[in-house]
């Protein structure tokens, strides 16, 4: 039987371990993850075309929802979108009305879009928030913060409306694991941590874990997340509007491993080494890894 090997544990792997045996039932799949690298444990925000995904490994709604913290989600809002306290600009889902509606032969956009133009140029104090209301009837959920999930129940036309969700995306993966994936026979789930992988003409050999196992496959396929390191732009560049020690520390919460000072003025450079950490393993390891490159 051929076997196909994941390497990796979060939301990347799961899904992708969902859908192959989905997909191809008379195949082996394993899943090897590391239980001392951590997946990265953020992620909650999903947009409509998960749906599709979902129904093709039928997975209904109903069955991941109650476990994995989900609410629906129906828009995207971008607060202060325009300009500040223009209010909040709603990106709906679901087709706008200029995308269904038609005026005898004519597409009803045609109309609509000089419609709402006109509208803001004859009333310049009409908020942007007000094109989403126009051609989006679902914002009229949105704003009153109602949903029916279930299609039937409701009279398509005027109110038609797509959902996505928000979840916490470790206990989506969780789910997968436990709910569809461990209990396929087919399946295999393995801890370990991939240390190496030696090559042959053909490609990966094995995987080599760290308690010596070798894991030969048929095929491979890396879900072992993002592994490099981020590494600023020049703080002191004009169009950041902090200071020197504002704009480091900035960069670092904003998640770079490390940041750019250009100038090369000792001073400065002194300032900055007291109020940053000092630098983490990880980044330590990669820029070794770099410098060894070099020679
Ligand atoms: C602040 C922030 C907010 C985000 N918000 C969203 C959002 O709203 N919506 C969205 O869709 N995405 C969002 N993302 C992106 C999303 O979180 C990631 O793209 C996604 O979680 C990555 O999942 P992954 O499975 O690829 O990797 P990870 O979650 O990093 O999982 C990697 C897995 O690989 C394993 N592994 C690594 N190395 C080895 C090895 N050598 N041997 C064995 N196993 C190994 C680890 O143990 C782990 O299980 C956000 C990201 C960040 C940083």
């Amino acid at each position: 039987m051929i076997n196909i090997t994941i390497v990796g544990g979060g939301s990347a792997g799961w899904m992708t371990a969902t859908t192959l045996l989905n997909q191809f039932p008379n195949k082996k799949i394993t899943l090897v993850e590391s239980s001392n690298i951590s997946n990265i444990g953020v992620g909650e925000s999903t947009v409509p075309g998960i749906n599709r995904w979902l129904k093709l490994v039928d997975i209904d709604f109903l069955d991941f929802m109650p476990h994995t913290d989900s609410v629906f989600k129906l828009s995207i809002a971008f607060k202060d979108w325009y300009r500040k306290n223009s209010g909040t600009f709603h990106y709906p889902f679901g087709p706008s009305r200029h995308q269904y509606v038609k005026f005898g032969t004519k597409e009803l956009h045609e109309i609509e879009l000089t419609d709402w133009h006109l509208k803001k140029i004859f009333y310049p104090e009409t908020p942007v928030s007000d094109y989403a209301e126009w051609f989006y009837p679902s914002m009229a959920l949105i704003n009153q913060n109602k949903y029916f999930p279930n299609q039937s129940d409701l009279d398509r036309g005027e109110l038609d409306s797509e959902h996505a969700y928000q979840f916490d995306a470790t206990k989506f993966g969780m789910w997968l694991r436990d709910t569809y994936c461990n209990t396929n026979s087919n399946f295999t789930h393995i801890l370990g941590e991939v240390e190496e992988t030696p090559l042959n003409d053909n490609g990966i050999k094995y995987l080599l874990l760290d308690d010596g196992r070798r894991l030969e496959a048929d095929l491979f396929i890396d879900c072992t997340g993002f592994k490099g390191i981020l590494i600023s732009d020049d703080i002191l560049m004009k169009a950041l509007r902090y200071g020197l020690k504002n704009n480091a520390i900035r960069a670092l919460d904003a998640g770079c491993n490390l940041i750019l000072h250009c100038n090369g003025n000792i001073r400065e450079m002194s300032k900055l080494t007291k109020i940053i950490p000092k630098i983490d393993k990880f980044t330590q390891k990669k820029t070794s890894d770099l410098y060894k490159f070099l020679g």
